[in-house]
């Protein structure tokens, strides 16, 4: 079938909305119409070339959601008319990882850099027929995705979808670290490095779990103001002096440091915000490094002996180390309740073709917490 899609021909290229050519779903694989998608900085490193991946031409996009209108061979938990999130990693429910509980370990994730899907072709196709690569099975700048059933997450029809597409990535990244990896109890304490959407994600997850004191920190005061409406309870601006940063947790947590920290800034990570995560926790704490940093660093300014001595833990964390197909749901009916708030997350609403302007807004850093494009 004929679509239009969002397609980037190389790194820094604008991207080019236009018509191209989406073969049917294949065995285990599902067709949705999309409805919404979230812009997320991932795709934005694909755009950039940080990611320093070459395979182009590709459709970005992992945050959407959407109404399944046809499944292919074998496909048993989805019919056309269901309403589902696609999330940017797939489980499939049977492999070592998924069993034990840990689903964003699936061994399928292996095949997520190839821009290929599960049985290694392409779906998507240029007007003469050449292949277009896919992005973490998803590909969700188009009005149409196929998706392996594995990626996908099924939510009552009433939802708003073009919020809810928030958990395929962000969302359920920042609040799961929060509630999932760190478990927060009332009354513990954390630091936010990066109060873009997954920060503002973690700051909920931090509020609801009932943290005692939460310290946003960001270079952006805009981004500062934004985290106070989500729950932080201290905000420090970080102008590139980690000394002052670090003095300025310190008074607000009587000197001691906080429980946890979570660094969410990623490619941009400098070895100042990694600096900051680390010597903001106490004796014992716990920092976790969420953002995905640049593939070549290999360093990270750690000092060992801080390390040892106050027996600090350092840890990565993949998608909030959420259990998706059961985590989703139950933060659907957060957001039902209110608990949960997307809208004021979402800061402006965009047509496919507005695209470039939506990457423009994510690399200029201090405007949006997120963006969603919405299809007609
Ligand atoms: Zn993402
Ligand atoms: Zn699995």
């Amino acid at each position: 079938m004929r679509m239009k899609a969002a397609v980037l021909y190389g790194t820094r290229q604008p991207l080019v909305v236009e018509e191209v050519e989406l073969d049917p779903p294949q065995t285990g694989e599902v067709l949705v119409k999309m409805v919404a998608t979230g812009i997320c900085h991932s795709d934005l490193h694909r755009y950039t070339g940080d990611a320093q991946s070459q395979l182009f031409p590709i459709v970005l996009g992992h945050e959407g959601a959407g109404i399944v209108q046809e499944v292919g061979e074998g496909v048993t938990r989805f019919k056309p008319g269901d309403h589902v999130v696609l999330t940017f990693l797939p489980s499939c429910g049977k492999c070592r990882w998924c069993h034990i509980g840990h689903p964003n370990k699936c061994d399928l994730g292996a095949h997520l850099r190839d821009g290929k899907m599960l049985d290694g072709t392409t779906r998507i196709h240029g007007s003469d027929g050449s292949d277009i690569y896919n992005f973490l099975f998803n590909s969700t700048f188009a009005e149409y995705s196929v998706a392996p059933e594995a990626s996908l997450v099924p939510v009552p029809e009433h939802v708003p979808l073009e919020k809810v597409c928030l958990f395929g990535c962000g969302f359920t990244t920042g609040f799961g670290t929060a509630t999932n990896k760190l478990n927060i109890r009332p009354g513990e304490t954390v630091t936010i490095v990066g109060c873009g959407g997954l920060g503002l994600a973690a700051t909920q997850g931090a509020n609801i779990s009932g943290a005692g004191k939460i310290i946003a920190v960001d270079i952006h005061p805009e981004k500062l103001e934004m985290a106070k409406k989500f729950g932080a309870t201290h905000t420090v601006q970080n102008k590139h002096n980690v000394d002052e940063v670090i003095e300025q947790i310190m008074d607000i947590t009587w000197g001691l440091g906080t429980d946890y920290s979570m660094e969410f800034v990623g490619f941009d990570q400098s070895d100042e915000t990694l600096d900051i995560a680390f010597k903001a926790i106490r004796k014992g704490g716990t920092m976790c490094m969420i953002g995905v940093g640049a593939h070549d660093k290999r360093t990270l300014p750690i000092d060992p002996f801080t390390l040892t001595i106050y027996r600090k833990k350092i840890t990565g964390v993949l998608f909030g180390e959420s259990q998706f197909q059961t985590d989703i749901p139950r933060y659907v009916s957060l957001f039902e309740q209110g608990q949960i708030n997307l809208d004021d997350m979402i800061t402006r609403e965009l047509s496919l073709e507005q695209i470039n302007e939506g990457f423009e807004a994510v690399l200029a850093g201090n405007k949006v917490a997120r963006q969603v494009i919405r299809y007609g």
